[in-house]
């Protein structure tokens, strides 16, 4: 019998004879509970779920599971760390973990099964970064890629991450000089530590984010990445340098620090959102983001070159249709794979 797969709050593969069961990134307790183990590309809580539930073998980094530690503050449980491109075995199933880029500690997945290799991706960036490699390559042919599709839409408008890291730098400068307090808002966990590891190559500024985003940072740095930056939530007013200060704020949150309340700010967005809507309450919404876009997207799929690709997440249908008609390989997303669930069928 052929391995089964289809998307059930997460990515679950059913391996017969023995109907042993996996899934990969559960999207909800009930889901990983069902399966005989959970893995997780990586801390984004979207993906990592599974990760404080005693009941479920989960399979992970262990990067992955101490920033997961750091952004919620549970404990992950019953947690086996896996090794970047090292084989192991999950149950009777051989996995691979390969780099993903996107944030430390993040994977793509290769499991082979008897019938079939398949390469889950997770959330990926084909880019290298300063804070994060680039997205890796499997080094096996691939019958079955899954791949992340937040931004597999032809017309959302991204400039290179240089040219709009650029624009960021030229934007702080300018409220500087125009005496404000530049605050700019972006994902605490992979966003703000590839900002400020840039911010702290380019200018010679103080940066100061919340405390959660401070031990994200402490978890990088402790990883060989050099940042530097300091939490204003235990800041002294009177070593603080107004007119030579960048405040990064979690991209959610929407009020600002007491202690800048009387103070003249200047205030932006960074997030890959930015290439869709206006953020008409920043003075400025920078595109920058630490997903693949979409040409990166297609990219990653035609290096790979697998005989059958599946997209998940975001813009799905129209990064399927992308890759039909750009890359004439079979494609289509995989929330409507649940009918026709094995590797057989389509051949
Ligand atoms: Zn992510
Ligand atoms: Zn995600």
């Amino acid at each position: 019998m052929p391995t089964l797969f289809k998307y059930e709050s997460g990515i679950k593969f059913i391996s017969k004879p023995d109907n042993m069961s996996l899934i990969a990134d559960p999207t909800t307790t009930k889901a990983a509970s069902n399966c005989d183990a959970a893995l997780i590309t990586h801390a984004h809580t979207d993906h990592s779920i599974a990760f404080p539930n005693k009941g479920i073998k989960v399979y992970s980094t262990e990067i992955a599971s101490r920033l997961y530690e750091s952004l919620t503050a549970r404990k992950p449980k019953n947690t086996h760390f896996v090794d970047f491109n090292k084989k192991i075995k999950v149950n009777d199933i051989e996995v691979k973990f390969i780099l993903a880029g996107h944030l430390l500690g993040a994977a793509q997945i290769i499991l082979y099964f008897d019938d079939m290799t398949v390469c889950y991706t997770g959330d990926i960036s084909t880019n290298e970064m300063i804070t994060v490699p680039k997205a890796e390559i499997p080094d096996v042919d691939i019958d079955v890629l899954i791949i992340e599709s937040t931004y597999g839409k032809a017309d959302l408008m991204f400039d290179s991450r240089e040219r709009t890291k650029i624009s960021i730098l030229k934007w702080i400068t300018d409220s500087l000089q125009n005496k404000k307090i530049p605050i700019i808002n972006i994902g605490h966990l992979g966003g703000a530590q590839e900002l400020t590891a840039f911010l702290n190559e380019m200018l010679s500024v103080d940066i100061y984010c919340d405390n959660r985003t401070s031990e994200i940072n402490k978890i990088y740095k402790k990883e060989g990445i050099s940042l530097n930056w300091n939490s204003f939530d235990i800041l002294n007013d009177t070593e603080f340098r107004a007119e030579n200060s960048v405040i990064i704020l979690p991209r959610a949150l929407k009020e600002i620090p007491e202690f800048l309340k009387e103070r003249r700010i200047a205030r932006s967005i960074v997030t890959g959102q930015a290439a869709r809507f206006a953020f008409s309450s920043f003075e400025q919404a920078f595109p920058f983001s630490m997903h693949a876009n979409c040409n990166e997207l297609l990219n990653h799929v035609q290096t790979i070159n697998p005989k059958k690709v599946f997209t998940l997440y975001g813009f799905d249908s129209e990064f399927a249709a992308i890759v039909r008609q750009k890359l004439k390989l079979f494609a289509r997303p995989m929330k409507l794979a649940k009918e026709k669930p094995t590797l057989e069928e389509y051949l």
